[in-house]
């Protein structure tokens, strides 16, 4: 009998104030994660982690069980605030993909240390978490950056008018990162109002381009003193800086990798053998990086997703070649009035039984189409 397809949920933040942060976009509250739990309790799934989905299949075993893998990104503190021991109420267990630069320093919290159970995990939090067992800690690589990757310029950086790049002070402030959310005014002004904002990407795939000081200083001046309506002035400046060489974006694509691979090993005296690029940024030349690092496995971008997560699972075992792994990332944009914990189990039920492929889940989308073709004239009409 071949394997059933194994779901693998890509999960971030589990936050009761998910409006707290620019990153609570990424979030569930903990009712609406404990109707996803519920979900794959009932439906008889067997959570396990990511290193013992990978024993076992080196076992043979995969077609005797019925698995899913719950993944969290980044390292939340709240992953051991609240997740763990919401998992372990379940019978669950998950793995934890953590960025070593949001890793600081300092004991192991409980909530009361930490208002709002937002931040990121600290080195004692991450080996707490790894010998507890629910959560096993995995490479989401050292920096997570956003860089630049081109000299045109496309906005300028203004937090007063509600800036999204939370990311740019990170660039400036590296030692700043594991605590940057806790006072969110303070992280925007390390970044001058006017820093050019060039064209961006995730820094593991991309060349990156480095504006030089003497443009930064002309943009913030213009900026000042013309506001954001003047990008083509600022952009038909000739020399605004430079890109890094191939040779330079190599060197930075293998310290990603096997940096933090390596600081996680000594912190978790284990092997770190699986890996997740952080926004699903790579290119083939950045999977054989991490085939060479010694990663068994990656985590595949969305757009990449499709089933059959056992058989690149059982070949990659077979070939000792780095195996794809699909995820799923369940959406929490349904409507809000039906916020709430029903809304999150269907949403979720929906979101997996799809990927299975499940009888259940085509007649439901076969049903929503009914409706949406229903609906559409009586739309039109109430609209003309
Ligand atoms: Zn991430």
């Amino acid at each position: 009998m071949p394997a059933a397809d194994i779901p693998i949920i890509m999960y971030h933040c589990v936050n009761d104030q998910l409006d707290a942060s620019p990153l609570g976009f990424l979030g569930f509250t903990p009712n609406e994660f404990r109707a996803h739990l519920s979900y794959f309790r009932r439906r008889g799934f067997e959570c396990v982690t990511l290193p013992e989905l990978w024993a076992i299949a080196e076992a043979g075993d995969l077609a005797d069980r019925r698995l899913a893998l719950l993944t969290f990104d980044d390292g939340y503190l709240d992953n051991l605030l609240i997740v763990a021991e919401m998992l372990e109420e379940f019978g669950a267990k998950g793995t934890v993909f953590a960025t070593l630069d949001f890793v600081g320093s300092g004991g192991v919290r409980a909530g009361a240390d930490a208002p709002g159970a937002w931040g990121y995990l600290n080195e004692s939090e991450l080996r707490h978490l790894d010998q507890r067992g629910t959560l096993d800690i995995q490479c989401h690589t050292m920096t997570h950056d956003t860089v630049f990757v081109s000299d045109r310029v496309i906005d300028f950086y203004d937090p007063a008018r509600g800036s999204s790049y939370f990311w740019l002070p990170w660039h400036l402030d590296r030692a700043g990162k594991p605590s940057w959310m806790n006072d969110l005014t303070a992280h925007y002004q390390k970044v001058k109002r006017g820093h050019p904002i060039f064209e961006y990407d995730r820094a593991i795939p991309s060349r990156q381009f480095k504006p030089s000081d003497d443009f930064i200083g002309r943009s913030v001046d213009l900026f000042a003193r013309h506001g954001p309506d003047c990008l083509a002035e600022i952009n038909a400046v000739a020399d605004k800086g430079s890109f890094e060489t191939v040779a330079e974006w190599r060197k930075r694509v293998e310290y990603e990798l096997t940096e933090s691979k390596t600081r996680l090993e000594s912190l978790l005296d284990k092997p770190i053998e699986f890996l997740c690029f952080p926004g699903g940024g790579y290119n083939d030349e950045c999977v054989e990086a991490a085939e060479t690092c010694g990663y068994k496995a990656f985590m595949l971008a969305s757009r990449q997703r499709q089933s059959g997560n056992p058989k690149r699972i059982m070949d990659g075992i077979r070939s000792g070649r780095i195996a794809g792994l699909s995820r799923l990332s369940i959406t929490r944009d349904y409507p809000s009035a039906l916020r709430g914990e029903r809304a999150a189990y269907w949403s979720c039920r929906f979101a997996v039984e799809s990927y299975l492929k499940s009888r259940w889940a085509r007649w439901a989308t076969g049903m929503a189409k009914l409706v949406r073709g229903a609906l559409r004239p009586m739309v039109r009409r109430r609209g003309t």
